[in-house]
């Protein structure tokens, strides 16, 4: 599946916020938008001061957009997952929302495993999770209930999982899930409710966006 592989810091700084794309950078000096706080581009400097009152429009595509960066996920699939959360029962922004936390991607770096989504996407991509007892490397894949996610018996003796056994910290796995610090084992408790999901984000814009 594709994946965007421009600059990031950018798309923070055209969302006017941080969306935290970098893990531990994001938090440091270092952050593009500390530094630049103002949209990209040549006339990004003058746009900050130009900007009058935004557009109905304007704010549902930006909702959007930011809701698909803070995911990692393309366009096509995000309007795919619109599609889907449109046909379950129950609110059609929180169905979108629920469905892109249940990612595997996002379930690995909300269990502390990874330090950002991309980080996250790229240890499945290179097989490291085992997903109910079976190799996945497919960072889209949905957890439901029940489900146990652990990493590959090859994979552990890496250092990067060895260091992260001796320092993760369980305070901040989200109450649907929960994690064995000790053995690296995460678990899907049940599905997560709109308050589990701590993302600065206006999904009624979204469907409003779709509902064009
Ligand atoms: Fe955004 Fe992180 Fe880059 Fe800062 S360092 S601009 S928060 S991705």
């Amino acid at each position: 599946m594709a994946r965007y592989t421009g600059p990031v810091c950018k798309l923070c700084r055209r969302e006017g916020e941080k969306l935290f794309l970098k893990g531990s950078r994001c938090m440091t000096p270092k952050c593009s938008f500390e530094r630049r706080s103002y949209p990209p581009g040549q006339h990004g400097r003058e746009q900050q001061f130009r900007r009058g009152r935004a557009s109905d429009y304007l704010l549902q595509l930006r909702e959007k957009q930011k809701a698909r960066r803070i995911y990692g996920v393309m366009e096509r699939q995000f309007s795919r997952y619109f599609a889907r959360a449109e046909k379950r029962s129950g609110l059609t922004g929180t169905n979108l929302l629920v469905l892109l936390e249940r990612r595997l991607d996002n379930v690995i770096y909300r269990l502390g495993l990874a330090s950002s989504r991309a980080q996250a996407r790229q240890i499945v991509r290179h097989g490291h999770i085992v997903l109910n007892g079976r190799k996945t490397n497919i960072p889209s894949a949905l957890v439901s209930p029940g489900d146990v996610i652990t990493i590959r018996p090859e994979s552990m003796r890496r250092t990067y999982f060895k260091d992260l056994r001796q320092n993760i910290d369980d305070r901040q796995v989200p109450r649907w899930l929960s994690l064995d610090t000790n053995n690296l084992v995460g678990k899907v408790l049940n599905l997560p409710v709109r308050e589990d999901i701590d993302v600065s984000l206006n999904e009624q814009l979204i469907v409003e966006y779709y509902s064009r």
